[in-house]
């Protein structure tokens, strides 16, 4: 079996960069393990004539391999900043109000997913299997069954999946998702997400899911649940070596005893931020002593710069952070470090590590790396304490978190003071519950089970199998270095 696994973004081959979220967070060490052939945007705008040179580059990514192509240069805005995120992003953690979006954009939406099937069309051997990734690409399956691909597909939803009203404000919604029907299996973090997607089905196709399946007149569907999990002794093992690092050395230094709270989040209104500081102002209102006691550093890494939602939470921000300082700064201590840029995971690892309490608060939140990793990433004698959003999809696993209401300011700021004063054997049974619960489910778990759950099923043999187009060899250099098949 040859696995291609298919997203927007791919992480780069070399580099110690930060990453560009969880999907390529978890994405990295399975290709790297697995053999797996990753397929993605190359960041670069093409003419969308697709040719042998269209895969600017395939490179080894340990024992599989990078694939990247050059999106349409007519279609990627609308397609990425236009549907994916103006509609799509806001409706699936609940924002419909925050939709703006155009039918030319629903249009190149579409066309980009044709254009990536038609990418894909080299890759498909006898041996394929298909695993597409995320919300950019909720067409695709439909798109390669226009080709006359019967191999496995599968899709993977990495956000949540909103209540089905919500989902109904999306312009084209029962276009798109009766096009996601010709996905073999259908992915999600959490149960909840799942049924929210079974209720669309119901009612706005009155078809049921009866045991995690549904038939359509694209045939069967399986929807069924995979957490994310993140591989818990690597995290730890950079966490340790992070220590010794001069810049957390430096940022250790310069607390001078206060403790640290942290945040690490792409600068995203799904993300909770702004409560999340109106939580920690109100927490020194509540208790004045904290004063001096903790500062906040809140890495919200710049995302999606393009669209306008995006750059009005960047200035509301800002301003909120600036009021706060101000409020409750002194010469020599600011309450909140607010930091616009983003770290490689070998630095992030330190910073959890050194902080005492991590705040994980979005609105909504498929799963929530950063969560796991915090956990993953405490020192077991002393470990810090999670203060968690009960609408992210970790709460699920790590109920031993200190659960708080993101929407409640008040009640944050209680949690937040909680777990700053909380006492070392009951910081050490919560965290011990939390990371034995990240161990039984590693992301090699989640590869693993949807690969195996993706491969028992497929579609019936291709009646006109000839009619595909004959699949290019892929040239992979498995001694490990790589070769590009062109140069560019
Ligand atoms: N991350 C990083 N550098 C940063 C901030 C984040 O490498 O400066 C990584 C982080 O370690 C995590 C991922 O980006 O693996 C964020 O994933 P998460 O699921 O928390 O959120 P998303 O960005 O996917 O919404």
């Amino acid at each position: 079996m040859s696995v291609i696994v298919v997203s927007n973004r791919v992480a780069r081959a070399k580099s110690d960069e930060p990453i560009a979220g969880g999907l390529a967070s978890a994405l990295i060490p399975m290709v790297k393990e697995s053999g797996a052939i990753w397929v993605g945007s190359s960041g670069h705008a093409g003419d969308a004539a697709l040719t042998r040179d269209s895969f600017a580059k395939i490179e080894a990514l340990g024992r599989g391999a990078l694939a990247t192509v050059d999106m349409p240069a007519r279609h990627y805005r609308g397609y990425y900043e236009g549907f994916a995120n103006s509609a799509l992003w806001p409706a699936l953690h609940s924002r419909p109000d925050l939709i703006q979006v155009t039918a030319d954009e629903y249009a190149s939406y579409r066309e980009v997913n044709a254009f990536m099937a038609r990418a894909l069309l080299r890759f498909s051997g006898p041996e394929a299997v298909f695993w597409v990734q995320d919300y950019h690409f909720l067409t695709l399956g439909a798109e390669l069954r226009r080709f006359d691909v019967r191999r496995p597909i599968g899709f993977f939803l990495h956000t949540p999946w909103a209540e089905r009203s919500t989902m109904a404000a999306v312009p084209h919604h029962g276009d798109l998702v009766s096009a996601m029907l010709a996905y073999d299996l259908i992915g999600f973090q959490t149960d909840d997400d799942r049924r929210n997607f079974e209720d669309y089905l119901q009612f706005e196709f009155g078809l049921s899911a009866v045991d995690g399946t549904v038939m359509s007149k694209h045939g069967q569907t399986q929807l069924a649940t995979f957490p994310i999990g993140i591989d818990v002794d690597e995290f730890a093992a950079r966490a340790t070596k992070a220590i010794a690092r001069p810049e957390i050395g430096r940022l250790r230094a310069s607390l001078q005893g206060a403790k640290l709270a942290l945040g690490v989040d792409r600068l995203d209104y799904s993300k909770g931020l702004a409560n999340r500081i109106r939580a920690f102002d109100r927490m020194f209102e509540l208790e004045p002593s904290l004063k001096r006691a903790v500062s906040l550093l809140q890495v919200a890494v710049p995302s999606r710069g393009n669209i306008r939602a995006y750059r009005e939470l960047k200035s509301e921000l800002a301003a909120l952070v600036g009021e706060v300082n101000g409020r409750h700064g002194e010469v020599d201590w600011a309450p909140i470090r607010y930091l616009n840029k983003g770290f490689a995971q070998s630095t992030l690892a330190g910073f959890y590590r050194v902080a005492h309490v991590g705040l994980v608060t979005p609105l909504h939140d498929g799963m929530n790396l950063v969560a796991k990793e915090y956990v993953a990433a405490q020192n077991p004698f002393d470990p810090g304490v999670l203060v968690l959003s009960s609408f992210a999809g970790a709460a699920k696993e790590l109920d031993a978190a200190l659960i708080v209401n993101p929407h409640d300011v008040d009640g944050m700021a209680r949690q937040i003071a909680k777990a700053l004063e909380m006492r070392l054997e009951e910081r050490r049974e919560r965290w011990g519950n939390m990371v034995n619960r990240l161990r039984r489910s590693p992301v090699q778990i989640w590869f693993s089970d949807f690969l195996h759950a993706l491969s028992d099923l497929g579609r019936p043999p291709a009646k006109i199998a000839a009619a595909r187009p004959a699949a290019m060899p892929i040239m992979l250099d498995r001694a490990g270095s790589s070769r590009s098949l062109h140069s560019h």
